[in-house]
């Protein structure tokens, strides 16, 4: 029997706040949903095991990354517990457990914390700018190098070791017996759900439109961090690798706009309830996206020698994003719900 941790529900509420205590237990949210089944239940148990303080049995289970949220299981809930929700939160207190840096919780929890760590972050690029005498062409080389770094660093040193720590929570510390063939074979999964997200149409209030959307975000992002960082978008000659940069580009911070005006107007279930970190997330993707366009149009206007702030505008904007969002803020979703996938596939092939 699971030691019972009686401050979970408060702890829970730093994350997010809902009423999920209001939850009597009649099992709607489970039988509505889409992505349950008789092997992987959920969300009705997540609920359950938040109410009774069950933190070891959540932090062992992949089940609130099993959920899409698409909001079905909150629409139809009779006590108005908002099931749906609550695995959102799950997700984001689980976040904070694979964390090995413990960074994760400070920054969900405080908004003054966050505040404080994107300020912090401007003025380090700033500082250095002036190390450079905010000059265009010493900038844009940094810029570059920064960027190339940044991936390699965040991911060897934050984010590959909170994989390994989920994957020892979830697969190791539960006993499940994968063999080492499993892993290899489920390896195709990994990467089909990692960049279609397809499980997501199983969702009945899912729409294709919805599902579009995110893997045109998730396909331009990824491109245009190829083009950026590989290609070497600001100082390209060739006319291809310029008009990819524009289109994708484009691409990322009109969808995103539309996802900013989604969470504003909060016409559906899933954006009813908006953390910080769920703002942080689709406003500096867009920023990302919107200020790396502007700075090649003031390159090929040849104006940027005139207007360095549009640069420097653009990557500090950048260094909050990798710095922050990327290793402990809401892009971990990506990874982790990937892995997820993977995880429970192997779990399911014992
Ligand atoms: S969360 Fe709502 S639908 Fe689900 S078991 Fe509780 S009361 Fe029923
Ligand atoms: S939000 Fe949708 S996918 Fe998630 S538990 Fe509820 S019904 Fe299932």
């Amino acid at each position: 029997m699971s030691k019972v941790n009686t401050n979970f529900s408060t702890d829970l509420k730093k994350y997010g706040s809902i009423n999920f205590n209001e939850c009597y237990n009649c099992g709607n949210c489970t039988a509505v949903c889409s992505l349950s089944t008789e092997e992987s239940s959920f969300p009705r148990e997540m609920v359950r095991y938040s109410i009774l303080g069950l933190d070891k049995d959540i932090k062992s289970s992949l089940k609130p990354w099993l959920c899409y949220y698409c909001g079905e299981c909150s629409e139809t809930c009779p006590r108005v517990a908002n099931p749906g929700e609550l695995m959102m939160i799950l997700r984001r207190w689980l976040i904070t457990k694979y964390d090995w840096t413990g960074l994760s919780g400070v920054l969900f929890k405080s908004l003054t914390a966050s505040i404080v760590a994107f300020a912090l972050v401007a003025i380090l690029v700033i500082i250095v700018g002036f190390f450079k005498q905010f000059n265009t062409e010493a900038l844009l080389h940094l810029g570059h190098y920064f960027e190339m770094i940044s991936i390699a660093s965040v991911f060897l040193i934050i984010l590959l070791p909170n994989i390994i720590r989920m994957w020892w929570f979830t697969i190791i510390k539960t006993k499940a017996k994968v063999n080492f063939l499993s892993y290899l074979k489920a390896i195709w999964d990994l990467i089909v759900h990692m960049f279609t997200q397809k499980r997501s149409l199983e969702c009945e209030e899912e729409n294709t439109f919805r599902w579009l959307e995110h893997f045109l975000i998730v396909i331009g992002y990824l491109l245009l961090l190829f083009i950026t960082v590989f290609l070497d978008w600001f100082a390209t000659e060739s006319k291809i690798v310029l008009w990819s940069g524009y289109i994708v580009s484009a691409l990322v911070f009109i969808i995103t706009f539309d996802f900013v005006l989604d969470r504003i107007k909060k016409n559906k279930e899933i954006n009813k309830f908006s953390h910080p970190s769920d703002w942080f997330f689709v406003i500096w993707l867009f920023l990302m996206a919107f200020s790396a366009f502007v700075v090649r149009v003031f390159i090929d206007a040849h104006l940027i020698d005139n207007n360095i702030w549009v640069y420097m505008v653009h990557i500090i904007i950048l260094a909050q994003w990798a710095m922050l969002i990327v290793p402990f803020g809401k892009w971990t979703h990506f990874l982790y719900r990937s892995f997820a996938m993977y995880f429970d596939k192997l779990k399911m092939s014992q």
